[in-house]
């Protein structure tokens, strides 16, 4: 029997296909944001690579502790509004900049897809009686969108987004969320991501952690922060792990 008793998962890079749904998202909000804020007098000198790069996009490459990676969509917004300056106040430009990617996320379900082997494992683990959880920086329509189009959605006790009504992760809040919901304590849970950021989480709240390699990050940034790192959640073993830590 092990003694953890709940999983906590981020879920772009860990449970559902990072590179291809974000970099098509964020070029294409990238856009939509830029052509809004010409229509109110932003400064027109910056480029859409500019921006990209602001958020950790470089080419087809997504820096692991870029905003894009790591941050909520309001990060986003704030370095786009520096960098633009268009004539609106931040509380608008913020509020486009979050129906940009959400529209963007909705208007292509053919992007979201779940890593390979990630639904038989959380069924696998459900099963063995693991109390299972989402903790992600997306938005609130996007997450849901995100989970029931890649066939997840009813295999979680706690799904925990970022909507600007909960302190996003680094933050303990949303682990903190899960264990009041679940009536279980941090040190029993495991939690799995894809970036540092996920890794400082999960310490910052008491839990074990656990680094996967699907996403943003390389082993080496993980390792100093993960109590252990796999190629993929799909490879979870809980006997092993609990041996191990
Ligand atoms: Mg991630």
């Amino acid at each position: 029997m092990t003694k953890y008793k709940a999983l906590l998962f981020d879920k772009d890079g860990t449970l559902l296909e990072f590179h291809n749904m974000w970099l098509n998202v964020a070029r294409a909000a990238c856009e939509q944001v830029k052509a809004y804020s010409e229509q109110h007098n932003a400064n027109s000198d910056v480029t859409s690579s500019e921006l990209l790069l602001a958020i950790g996009v470089e080419g087809d490459v997504v820096d692991n502790y870029g905003l894009l990676a790591s941050n909520p969509v309001e990060d986003t917004a704030l370095v786009w509004f520096e960098l633009l300056k268009p004539k609106v106040t931040l509380v608008e430009f913020t509020q486009i900049t979050k129906l940009a990617f959400n529209e963007q996320v909705e208007q292509n379900p053919q992007w979201i897809e779940a890593l390979p082997g990630i639904g038989d494992k959380l069924s696998q683990l459900k099963q063995q009686g693991m109390l299972l959880g989402v903790a992600t920086a997306d938005t609130k329509d996007s997450t849901l969108y995100t989970l029931q189009q890649s066939g997840l959605e009813g295999l979680f006790d706690y799904v925990g987004y970022s909507d600007g009504d909960i302190e996003p992760k680094p933050a303990p809040a949303l682990l903190n969320a899960f264990c009041e919901q679940c009536g279980i304590k941090p040190h029993e849970v495991i939690m799995f991501g894809d970036t540092v950021s996920d890794m400082e989480f999960g310490r910052n709240a008491g839990a074990k952690n656990v680094g996967v390699l699907t996403g943003t990050a390389q082993q080496h940034e993980l390792e100093p922060m993960a109590d252990i790192v796999i190629a993929s959640v799909a490879d979870f073993n809980p006997t092993e792990f609990n041996e191990l830590i």
